[in-house]
């Protein structure tokens, strides 16, 4: 079952053209990972999934609804998340207390006629329930500003769960990390697979063909390819574009 269908989007900035007609589809349960150089338009495609970005042209269907004028928060509701870096205020709450609020925000209407001690009491324990699910449940009573970088990213990916996301959007979530906080996300994300639908930008070659069902692969705002890790390894114009300069694990 397709989740997310991306249908000709098109982004320009000035005369640059970040997104060029980018034709993809996402299915349901799939790791599905963008890979492409350096400004190939990656992020500028995540931000308009996501809802910071308005395309210029093309649609997007999630859950065959077309949200291509829908605000962020409308594309939340619906279960398109995005995870981003958290900011100094979210530091200071400990990582419960964090995520916590990020659940209060997806389900306060929902929870409206608990009474307020077992409304509190539910939204501590799913809090708790997804800071087990990234690996830091041993770690929920410590400020986010107190934690390791790897497991700020952690913390991070949780805020996006706890919104409770049938397609969760990931923009380098290895990047600036030592090989054992990338080890320990791609572990994560391992877990995660099947349970959310992942859209997942990253660098790391041997992660991505660790990990992706379906690979896409973006140059110059142009999408090149769209397929199996093992298509994608052997095709010869991603190879001359991209894998080319590139380390790849087999
Ligand atoms: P990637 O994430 O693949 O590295 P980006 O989507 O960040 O690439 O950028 C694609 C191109 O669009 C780059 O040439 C970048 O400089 C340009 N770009 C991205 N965001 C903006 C912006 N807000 N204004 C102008 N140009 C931008
Ligand atoms: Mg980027």
């Amino acid at each position: 079952m397709t989740l997310l269908a991306v249908d000709r989007l098109s982004k320009r900035f000035g005369g640059l053209v970040a997104t060029e007609a980018v034709t993809l589809t996402v299915e349901a349960g799939s790791v599905h990972a963008l890979i492409g150089p350096n400004g190939a338009g990656k992020s500028t495609l995540i931000n308009q999934l996501s809802g910071s970005l308005a395309p210029d042209s093309g649609r997007i269907v999630f859950d065959g609804e077309d949200i291509t004028a829908r605000a962020m928060h409308e594309r939340v509701a619906r279960g398109l998340a995005r995870s981003y870096q958290i900011t100094n205020v979210f530091k200071r709450f400990s990582a419960l207390d964090g995520v916590a609020l990020a659940v209060q925000a997806r389900s306060g209407s929902s929870l409206r006629f608990w009474q307020p001690v077992r409304r509190e009491r539910a939204l501590f324990d799913e809090a708790a329930a997804v800071l087990d699910r990234v690996g830091l449940g041993a770690r929920k009573d410590t400020p986010a500003a107190a934690l390791a970088h790897g497991e700020q990213r952690q913390l991070e990916v949780a805020l996006a769960l706890a919104t409770n996301p049938r397609l969760l959007l990931l923009d380098e979530p290895m990047a600036g990390q030592g090989p054992d906080e990338s080890a320990r996300m791609i572990e994560l994300l391992g877990q995660l697979k099947g349970g959310v639908t992942l859209l997942l930008v990253e660098h790391d070659m041997e992660a991505v063909f660790r990990l992706a069902d379906t690979i896409s692969v973006l140059v110059y705002g142009r999408l090149i390819a769209s397929g199996p890790p093992a298509a994608i390894r052997a095709n010869e114009e991603v190879r001359r574009a991209y894998l080319g300069e590139e380390e790849v694990a087999t």
